[in-house]
């Protein structure tokens, strides 16, 4: 879940690809689509055979039917008019990749990601590529070669080869490509911000030569503003329908699983609610940040978000006052309840800045669905009650 909020915008493949391609990194040809007219067209100009390719937010578009390849133009077609509108773990296929097919004798895999513990890049390389990485650290684990890369002396050849002999690549013309593979992917992965770099799986062709055969680029958020080009990579229509709400009205919001819905100022103390959520046995169904302001008509905006979300069964406030006062966030509070029937019952822990201001123009109100409570263990364990 955490991750989902740290690591940052998720790229296409095709948009990883051409980041890749900028740095050296050998990709197959292809082009982008949005109709079957547009995949046959793509198939046309690449000539022979082609895989049509799902481009989503998710790995597992094999296993899930979205990556065929196709032998003619016009099975090209017919495979992207089955592919567009597919929905692949939650998301629905609108643009397809079509790439010139590549013949396959082995599959490895290599990453870059940040590894927050460390502190450092990490990288991952092991010749059993083709599956989901975890699947080989769990069952084959002395087969993933794992290495970090100190970021101040940055990547050096020794780099390379401590990945290829670990994993016991003997034919000297592949190692020699994936050492520099390795050192491009590294170029990427600084150059671009970015917290992961994948590419799985990363192939040796029939005629031996590597090419990384799909890409998996996530960039940091925070350093979008100096990156203009990838930031306008950005799908909108990619995000959850209420992420797409919420961004447009300026709120921070990421959807979740859960029944709770969860407001809150600052990251932090949002965090913990989401803990404090789970501890009390429930499930949080999303994460919303009113940030340090708090304004009343933010959080009219946040509750309009959340409480369209049919999942959500309780809202719980957990507001710490300090720029942000909390006697500002009841009158928000109120200006939602006025402006739009919210079903669900809203639990409201304030503390810190008018904190009692706050409570007194909630109980003044008389509302019959909101529940004030002293801490923010009780806030969290009375809405799992009123969610169950
Ligand atoms: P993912 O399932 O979302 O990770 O999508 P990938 O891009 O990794 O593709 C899944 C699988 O499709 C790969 O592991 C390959 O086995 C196969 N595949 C993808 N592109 C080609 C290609 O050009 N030729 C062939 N023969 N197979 C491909
Ligand atoms: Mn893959």
């Amino acid at each position: 879940m955490v991750s989902r909020l740290l690591l940052g915008m998720d790229l296409y493949e095709y948009q990883g690809k051409e980041l890749f391609r900028r740095h050296g990194l050998p990709t197959g040809a292809g082009k982008l689509a949005q109709t079957p007219a547009e995949a046959r067209a793509a198939a046309e100009e690449l000539g022979a055979a082609v895989v049509v390719k799902a481009q989503v937010h998710v790995g597992g578009r094999g296993k899930a039917g979205g990556v065929k390849v196709a032998a003619s133009p016009e099975e090209a077609e017919a495979r992207a008019a089955a592919i567009l509108g597919m929905e692949i773990k939650g998301h629905v296929v609108r643009r397809l990749w079509i790439e010139s097919a590549a013949e396959i004798e082995r599959e490895y895999y290599l990453s870059v990601t940040l590894d927050r513990g460390a502190k450092k890049p990490l990288f991952m390389f092991t010749t059993e590529g083709g599956v989901e990485i975890e699947q080989v650290a769990a069952t084959n684990p002395e087969a993933l070669v794992k290495l970090h890369v100190d970021p101040l002396e940055g990547f050096h050849p020794w780099h390379g080869r401590a990945l290829t002999f670990g994993a016991g690549i003997a034919d000297a013309n592949e190692r020699r490509q994936i050492e520099r593979l390795a050192s491009q992917l590294y170029e990427v992965f600084t150059s671009c911000d970015a917290t992961l770099c994948e590419i799985n799986p990363l192939v040796v062709t029939k005629a031996g030569e590597l090419l990384a055969l799909d890409a998996k680029v996530t960039v940091d958020d925070n350093a979008l503003f100096r990156h203009e080009d990838i930031a306008a990579m950005r799908d909108p229509e990619a995000a959850p329908l209420e992420e797409r709400a919420a961004r447009e009205k300026g709120v921070t919001y990421v959807k979740l699983d859960g029944e709770i819905g969860v407001l809150g100022n600052g990251a932090g103390l949002v965090m913990s609610t989401l803990d404090l959520v789970a501890l009390a046995g429930g499930r949080p169904a999303n994460f919303c940040d009113l940030g340090g302001g708090g304004a009343a008509q933010g959080v009219v905006d946040a509750l309009e978000v959340i409480s369209a979300d049919p999942q959500v069964k309780a809202i719980v406030f957990n507001i710490f006052g300090g720029i942000t006062r909390c006697d500002e966030v009841a009158r928000g509070i109120l200006q939602a309840l006025e402006a739009i029937a919210i079903a669900q019952p809203i639990v409201v822990r304030f503390d810190g800045t008018n904190a009692e201001e706050g409570r007194r123009l909630l109980s003044e109100a008389k509302l019959t669905n909101v529940y004030p409570e002293p801490t923010m263990l009780e806030a969290a364990k009375r809405a799992v009650e009123l969610a169950g």
